[in-house]
């Protein structure tokens, strides 16, 4: 299996295939497929991309295997676009890693090793008489914001009972949960007048702006925000706004986002912002009685989810990762996984890591005994859903 599972990762990681741009991914993901015996009337697409803000080229690509009756199905995942450093990556092997031969690209382990873990584990059951019904997905657009496993076609995957979810990481640790996160985006409308000559007959958005911030940072709402046990985090990342000196600022964009394991803090820091910017914005008035307006507008990125450890993917995955003689770990993340999507969209879902070290970087590397372990441990874990 090893030489075949390096071979064939080491190809996907050569094929280009950005977020919205997975079209020759898609393709040489289905070769493969063919190539295993896979019927290509179990191999279909969604319509997800033309629901995502940023429209891409294909859907997400989904494959559906029949199995034995009365068992239920298991789901495998893992997505197929990179971020745009790894485009034009070679790939090449160096002892006991892969890494990318030109210095100036990263390797897109991240997460073509995830989605080659899944064809794998695969191979080892198409057209087994006792293998359980499987379902494959490999999402698209997940380095952008989930894109495509928020929009993805749940009705298309044949009711999965739980999935293992492939991603970035360390194969032996299980992501059992995840933050949620909220986008705010802030548009102050000020009044512009000369700031010289009458001042007074403006209300400047970059005072109202400012009389915000400090309130949130009074109130310990910025940054690492701690309330009784909960914690949470948030973030004004981007300010713009205002023409020039002698112009009172009629116009500042911010944007910020919160994030919490408890999504009811993440919503309490969420509405702290927006509150802050509203009276900040009430306060800064003209002569003639015209204040600052403040507009906000909110969008819930992905919500968090926190898995038990009796969940029978979790239990199955843990068996699986002790029989290879390891030990298994669980934690949850601060950053958004698909798996926040699949178990909001029903799917209980645990995500292991392939062995991919220093993603998204120029220094991207693939442990090899790590990816061939997560290779191991979905096949396991589908041989358990077996019997
Ligand atoms: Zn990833």
């Amino acid at each position: 299996m090893s030489k075949f599972a390096i071979d064939l990762v080491t190809r996907l990681m050569s094929i280009p295939g950005k977020s919205c741009e997975e079209q020759l991914i898609a393709q040489a993901v289905i070769d493969e497929l063919l190539a295993m015996g896979v019927p290509q009337k179990s191999i279909a697409f969604d319509t997800a991309h033309t629901r995502t803000p940023q429209r891409g080229q294909v859907g997400n690509l989904i494959v559906k295997l029949p199995g034995k009756k009365g068992r239920p199905r298991i789901m495998l995942s893992a997505h197929m676009d990179t971020v745009p450093i790894c485009v034009g990556c070679e790939p090449k092997r160096k002892g006991n890693v892969i890494i990318s031969a030109k210095s100036t690209t990263g390797l897109g382990a991240d997460d073509r090793a995830g989605v080659a873990a899944v064809l794998v584990a695969l191979k080892n059951y198409v057209g087994k008489a006792d293998a359980p019904p499987i379902t494959a997905c490999f999402f698209v657009q997940e380095e952008i914001g989930l894109q495509g496993s928020r929009a993805l076609s749940v009705n298309k995957l044949g009711d999965p009972a739980y999935a293992l979810n492939f991603d970035g990481g360390n194969p032996y640790k299980l992501t059992l949960g995840a933050t949620g996160g909220e986008r705010m985006a802030i548009r102050l409308k000020g009044i512009p007048a000369h700031a010289g000559i009458a001042p007074q007959q403006g209300a400047s958005a970059i005072h109202a702006a400012g009389i915000a911030i400090a309130a949130l940072h009074k109130g310990k709402w910025l940054g690492a925000v701690k309330r009784g046990k909960l914690t949470g985090t948030s973030n004004i990342g981007v300010i713009q706004g205002g023409s020039a000196t002698n112009v009172v600022a009629d116009n500042v964009e911010i944007a910020a986002e919160a994030r919490s394991h408890d999504s009811t803090l993440r919503t309490a820091i969420a509405d702290a912002i927006e509150k802050a910017f509203q009276d900040a914005a009430a306060q800064v008035v003209s002569d003639s009685g015209s204040p600052v307006v403040a507009e906000v507008s909110r969008r819930v990125d992905y919500d968090s989810f926190r898995l038990g450890e009796d969940s029978p993917i979790v239990e199955m995955t843990r068996r699986a990762i002790t029989e290879l003689g390891a030990k298994p770990e669980s934690g949850v993340t601060n950053g958004g996984i698909d798996a926040n999507w699949l178990v909001k969209h029903g799917i209980p879902t645990v995500t292991l890591g392939c062995g991919q070290r220093d993603v998204h970087t120029n220094k991207e590397q693939l442990d090899i005994a790590d990816y061939l372990a997560a290779c191991e441990i979905a096949t396991k874990v589908v041989s358990y859903v077996a019997r």
